[in-house]
């Protein structure tokens, strides 16, 4: 089993002071932690620093993935180390997630730039139940879209600041390993963890 926080943003996505050096180092020391998957606004640059910096690390996995700004609103792939140019939707997305075996995740549903009920008619692998961001309402709201679509439920913090980091979490059975946490989060071998009662 592998604790890993599945939304975070560097200073790549523009609107976050997480650098990737300090985001691998923090994830190194922490004691239950050992996965992070980086989800910057439509860049991979983000990821692909952290990458570099946890080469020396054996025990930490850092996940590629990108949170795609559409004119719908946010929709998540995970495990793609690329984008691509043509993703103004989220029909756009989803193919593409589908051509490069990334997984959807539907970040805040029911916050601003969520993509709520859209996220009905697409093709979707989890939805994140629980944003620490999120309002207890909107994440209840979120729930019921996964219960609704019968897919796995996600944590993540969606830090923007060093501070925000490792407040929720999941707990994926899986080893160390990118294709087997993805895998396993597809068949929802993946519990969610509240840190901090405020989040619950
Ligand atoms: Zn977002
Ligand atoms: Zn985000």
């Amino acid at each position: 089993m592998i604790r890993i926080d599945l939304h975070v943003h560097t200073i790549y996505s523009g609107d976050s002071t997480i650098h990737p050096k300090n985001l691998v180092d923090q994830l190194y020391m922490h004691p239950l932690i050992k996965g992070v998957a980086i989800t910057d606004h439509d860049t991979l640059n983000g990821y692909l620093q952290a990458k570099k910096f946890a080469k020396p690390y054996e025990d930490i996995i850092i996940l590629p993935g990108v949170e795609v700004s559409t004119i719908q609103g946010h929709i998540t792939v995970l495990g793609v180390e690329e984008k691509s140019p043509h993703m103004n939707t989220i029909e756009e997305v989803v193919d593409f997630a589908k051509e490069y075996n990334g997984l959807i995740i539907v970040p805040h549903p029911y916050r601003v730039m969520g993509i709520g009920d859209l996220a009905q008619r697409i093709n979707i692998d989890a939805v994140e139940t629980l944003n620490s961001r999120s309002t207890h309402l909107e994440n209840k709201m979120a729930e019921k879209l996964a219960f609704a679509k019968n897919v796995p439920r996600i944590a993540g913090t969606d830090a923007h600041h060093p501070q925000d980091l490792w407040c929720v979490f999941n707990e994926v059975d899986a080893q160390l390993d990118q294709n087997e946490v993805l895998e396993s989060i597809k068949k929802g071998k993946v519990r969610i963890v509240a840190n901090m009662k405020t989040y619950i």
